[in-house]
């Protein structure tokens, strides 16, 4: 089983990357962002709760994410491995990841971090407003505690895989496909 981390900071390009992922590798996709949006549109009771975190770009708590992870591995079937994209953005939501798939005798395979000057990300993501209709995506301020965020909170899991050997790193500015390339020629080392 291939069980993957697409890792890196807001507009890095982890969903764009993630769709050509799972094609060529079937893999199963896990976008803790995606699967709150769901949640958002359908007006259940997490959406509701996850709204007011998403809204300012600070972190949904972990115990929210985590349970909403485990509820979608233990619900899929078959899957010859997953693509976590967004997710863990703690350390804490890294090791309970750790300690969720090894009760299912399964293992993270390798982290690849996809890295993006700041600069780069913020025109990036403001682009993506006009378009993504995402309230996140179309002020600046927000984008800027998104980018805080993952600086002072997410970053630290980069060094969580990196000390258990499993961590590489991709250029991630440039052509998609040749970024795909290298992101592939890192995946197939684990493959
Ligand atoms: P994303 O689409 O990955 O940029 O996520 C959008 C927003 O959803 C984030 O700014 C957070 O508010 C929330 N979110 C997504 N994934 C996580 C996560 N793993 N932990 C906490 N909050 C998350």
């Amino acid at each position: 089983m291939l069980n993957l981390v697409l890792f890196g900071p807001p507009g890095a390009g982890k969903g764009t990357q993630s769709a050509k992922i799972i094609e060529r590798y079937q893999l199963i996709h896990i976008s803790t962002g995606d699967l709150f949006r769901k949640h958002l549109s359908e007006g259940t009771e997490l959406g509701k709760l996850a709204r007011k975190y998403m809204d300012e770009g600070n972190l949904v708590p972990d115990e929210v994410v985590i349970g909403m992870v485990d509820d979608k591995i233990s619900t899929t079937t078959g899957a010859r491995g997953f693509i976590f994209d967004g997710f863990p953005r703690t350390v804490h939501q890294a090791e309970s990841l750790d300690a969720l798939l090894a009760k299912k005798e399964k293992t993270i395979s390798g982290m690849i971090m996809l890295e993006v000057p700041n600069d780069e990300l913020v025109t990036r993501l403001l682009k993506r407003g006009e378009t993504s209709g995402r309230a996140d995506d179309q002020d600046e301020s927000k984008i800027q505690n998104r980018l805080n965020v993952y600086n002072e909170e997410t970053l630290p899991v980069a060094d969580y895989y990196q000390q258990q050997g499993k961590l590489a790193k991709v250029h991630g500015v440039g052509e998609i496909d040749t970024i795909f390339n290298d992101l592939s020629a890192q995946i197939d080392k684990l493959a």
